[in-house]
């Protein structure tokens, strides 16, 4: 028996059943769609991820990127794949028809790029990264920059960047020192070195485009003076027609810990010969531009967190039906007791019920961002601003939070195989050392805690924070009108803490505490997090508990919801009694040579 990468019977009890995504086809923008279009994509994405993706995955961990003259050199296995990939059309699957994609909601693409993900995430950033640059134009650009790019990276003809960080700017990214000079006909000269830069040389496409953050001289510092340019491998025309070398090259890759198959690039600007650019945006608007693609770059890196603590989920799952060891409790004394398979033991059960406890709610928490910014598209005037405002708040949680307990997931997938999970014959070590990345780029867990403390918390005078206090309330009445009053406790106690903890931090900030609520802004996001789990949780039980049908998945449903709920609580009491107490000895301690 193989579990696969992704449980479809819970994906479509969460599209269909909870969210009422279907809600969405009324909708002008979706009207043309259906779940037939939806049951395909899941059924093709399925296909595709365990015939082509998923034999790639530790080989291309294996054998790793080179840089060789110049030029960096990626896994030969990847060169079959993505020309799979670009056949198949999933480079921009989450787009409208008229841009190559399917023209479904978020809400239902993501599931079936999350199996894809799952299948080898280091190879995933490399579309993923083509998609996003096309996106940012797509947004930002003028009609000819449309034109030219976005169907030449929603196709994958040629590679997409992000070229943010700098060897000073890192999470700072406005401490930027890139510069672009004007030139005489209109283009700009872009001189500096990026670092970390994902896919910034590669080997599957003929051109690779260059999204990169500068300042033009006499802008002022931070954010604010940053401008967006896009500059490519070769000189392009009009019309696409790849030119001369542009100055642009990869002068080293980085060793590291994970994603081995994914070139982790140092891309000097300028070094040798001009690199020539085009301003895209505003003149010190390249920020602004960056806040719009931050969201979906965001969700798109829970995404991977949730994927691979899926994937870890499912063969722990597998092995632990299959490993038999020790037996049953009650037959301790007896050395000659039939010997069970470990999944039989409490200890181990307990463990994978944690694990797909949080895998379920990371996928209800990320579907339901994404339905927020399906409406927020969708839909017209007011609702169409609080469903972006409400996506807006969440989603330091779908990258923060996810990233965190989606590493612990895998972590946890390790110690289900006791020994036999270090070892490089299961894939979990590999898992492990590649959710490690999500906790990390777009922003550390750090940063996006203090994202929403600092700017989502108060935003609108905290009219988000009490929208969703007010659908966690009308959760909490429905599952106690069907009998679910336990948790329906549990959740309103958490909420009350959730409730106050945010008002005590806005409070300490509006009397001028500055550090108290940013030394608090981990702890208070894993609380936020555990409660908003609790409540998506409670959502999904009091759904299932009143289905038509009431077998195994729907009681397994109420099972689960109340094994991470009764947990959480726990967790979030602590939390807020830890922040309540306003200990600041980090902010006090001598740090010895700091
Ligand atoms: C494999 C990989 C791929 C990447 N891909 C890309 C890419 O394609 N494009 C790109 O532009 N970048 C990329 N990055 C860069 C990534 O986004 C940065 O590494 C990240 O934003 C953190 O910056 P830093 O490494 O300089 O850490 P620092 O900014 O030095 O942070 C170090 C620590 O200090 C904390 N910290 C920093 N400032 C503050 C503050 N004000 N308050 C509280 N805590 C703070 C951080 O949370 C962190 O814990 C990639 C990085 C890696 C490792």
């Amino acid at each position: 028996m193989s579990l696969g990468l992704q449980d479809r019977r819970d994906v479509e009890f969460l599209v269909r059943d909870v969210l009422g995504t279907e809600q969405l086809f009324k909708l002008p923008m979706y009207a043309e769609h259906s779940w037939e279009t939806f049951d395909l994509v899941l059924d093709s994405a399925y296909k595709f991820a365990h015939e082509q993706v998923l034999p790639t995955m530790v080989v291309s961990d294996r054998e790793g990127v080179k840089l060789e003259n110049g030029q960096v050199v990626t896994p030969p296995i990847f060169k079959k794949l993505y020309k799979a990939w670009r056949e198949g059309g999933w480079i921009a699957v989450t787009e409208t028809e008229e841009l190559g994609g399917t023209g479904l909601p978020r809400a239902m693409t993501i599931h079936p790029v999350a199996a894809l993900v799952g299948a080898n995430i280091a190879f995933f950033t490399m579309p993923g990264l083509c998609h996003g640059a096309g996106e940012m134009i797509e947004a930002a650009g003028n009609a000819a920059q449309k034109a030219l790019y976005v169907p030449k990276l929603f196709g994958g003809e040629w590679g997409g960047t992000m070229c943010l960080t700098e060897p000073s700017a890192g999470s700072d990214v406005g401490a930027a020192r890139t510069t672009a000079t004007k030139q005489p006909d209109g283009t700009w000269h872009i001189k500096g070195e990026k670092i970390f830069i994902t896919w910034g040389d590669q080997d599957l496409t003929k051109n690779i485009v260059y999204p990169v953050l500068a300042r033009v001289e006499g802008d002022p510092n931070g954010t604010g003076g940053l401008t967006l340019f896009l500059v490519n491998k070769y000189m392009v025309d009009a019309k696409g027609n790849l030119g001369e070398r542009n100055g642009v090259h990869c002068t080293g890759i980085e060793h590291k810990l994970g994603i081995h198959g994914s070139p982790t690039c140092t891309i000097a600007f300028g070094e040798d010969a001009p690199a020539v650019g085009e301003m895209i945006g505003e003149q010190r608007g390249g920020m602004k531009v960056m806040f719009k693609m931050m969201n979906t770059a965001r969700i798109a890196v829970g995404l991977q967190a949730l994927s691979l603590a899926e994937a870890a989920y499912r063969y722990a799952h597998q092995y632990a039906i299959d490993r038999v060891q020790g037996s049953a409790v009650e037959n301790f004394k007896d050395a000659n007791a039939p010997r069970i398979a470990i999944i039989k033991h409490p200890d181990v059960r307990r463990m994978l019920l944690d694990m797909r406890s949080t895998v379920e709610g990371l996928r209800a928490l990320l579907g339901f961002c994404a339905y927020q910014h399906d409406l927020s598209k969708a839909e017209t005037g007011e609702a169409a601003v609080n469903a972006d405002e409400l996506a807006q708040l969440l989603t330091p949680l779908c990258k923060g939070y996810a990233s965190e307990v989606g590493f612990d997931a895998v972590s946890t997938s390790i110690t289900v195989l006791g020994g036999h999970g270090f070892l490089r014959d299961h894939p979990l070590e590999q898992y492990l050392r590649d959710t490690v990345i999500a906790r990390l780029y777009e922003g550390t867990t750090g940063i996006q805690a203090m994202d929403l403390v600092g700017r989502k918390l108060g935003r609108r005078g905290g009219l988000s924070m009490m929208d969703l206090l007010g659908r966690m309330d009308k959760t909490i009445n429905q599952a106690r009108e069907v009998g679910l009053a336990d948790l329906a406790d549990r959740v309103s106690a958490m909420r009350a803490k959730l409730g106050e903890t945010a008002m005590g931090l806005g409070g300490a900030a509006m009397s001028g505490d500055l550090h108290g609520p940013l030394l608090s802004a981990t702890p208070f996001m894993f609380l936020m997090g555990d409660a908003v789990l609790s409540w998506l949780h409670l959502w999904m039980a009091t759904t299932a508990i009143t289905s038509a049908t009431q077998g195994d998945f729907e009681k397994n449903k109420v099972r689960t919801a109340r094994h991470y709920i009764t947990q959480a609580e726990g967790r979030v009491r602590a939390r807020a009694s830890a922040i309540k107490a306003g200990d600041r000895s980090a902010l006090e301690m001598a740090f010895e040579g700091e």
